[in-house]
């Protein structure tokens, strides 16, 4: 069973922290056939990860798009095809340290607008509840909003990602229960299917993310309908990264 397994380093690293990093970790890691490694670093080092990231079943992704791909000017603005240009096949759309700054206001940020012009890249999109959602037992309406959001305005269905990131799991270290994470997966893969009854649920790929550390990965990783995990704090390490890679499945 083929697993992803991505790192999100938000704004952290710089060249001096990456070439360190990628000392340790490529000399560490098992490069094993049934797992893909995504690397989102800051934007503006995406080039520069390609000195480190040779070998194969590595992929690196954009954090965000933040501009579209009409012929609209905007300043500070990234284009899907700039990604893909430079290397990516895939880009995070959604986050919730993001997702805050995306209102309707302005046309050109929204995540509905951004995802109608994602060329060519594989779009990594996060959902997920806010705590005072699962202490109000709304989990499954917000997923079911957000989800909506990407079944209805990205273009490349046959190839979805997405990330379960409970919002009050990211960088606290709580984490949902296995059977949670497992049946809530599974709803959303249903949801999904019931919107495309041609999908299998092999078709769709779901991403557990929120405190994800080498203690708990092995666990998570084999839970019934997780097909990898987004780590966020714990890939900026690269002992911790090196050993969630390394876990056999
Ligand atoms: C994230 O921000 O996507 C994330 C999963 O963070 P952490 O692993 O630090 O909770």
């Amino acid at each position: 069973m083929n697993k992803i397994i991505a790192a999100n380093w938000k704004n952290n690293g710089d060249k001096e922290f990456i070439k360190k990093y990628f000392d340790y970790f490529l000399k560490n890691i098992k490069i094993k056939n049934n797992i893909k490694i995504i690397f989102f670093p800051p934007d503006i080092y995406i080039d520069y990860f390609y000195n480190f990231i040779k070998k194969p079943n590595f992929y690196v992704g954009g954090q965000d798009l933040v501009c579209n791909s009409d012929n609209s000017t905007l300043t500070g603005g990234t284009r899907s095809e700039m990604f893909v240009d430079n290397g990516c096949e895939y880009i995070l759309v959604g986050h919730s340290e993001k997702r805050i700054y995306e209102s309707g206001i302005f046309d050109n940020k929204n995540i509905s607008y951004k995802l109608k012009n994602i060329n060519n890249l594989k779009v990594v999109f996060c959902i997920g509840e806010e705590i005072l959602d699962r202490e109000n037992n709304n989990t499954n309406n917000i997923l079911i909003s957000q989800l909506n959001d990407l079944l209805l305005n990205y273009n490349n269905i046959n190839n979805i990602i997405v990330a379960y990131e409970p919002v009050w799991a990211i960088g606290t270290g709580k984490i949902p229960s296995n059977t949670e994470i497992s049946k809530t997966h599974e709803f959303i893969k249903n949801f999904i299917i019931e919107k495309f009854p041609s999908l299998k649920e092999k078709d769709i790929m779901i991403l557990y993310g929120g405190s994800v550390n080498s203690k708990n990965a092995s666990t998570i990783l084999k839970l019934n309908h997780v097909d990898g995990v987004l780590v966020g704090g714990a890939s900026l390490d690269a002992i911790e990264f090196a050993k969630i890679c390394n876990i056999e499945l």
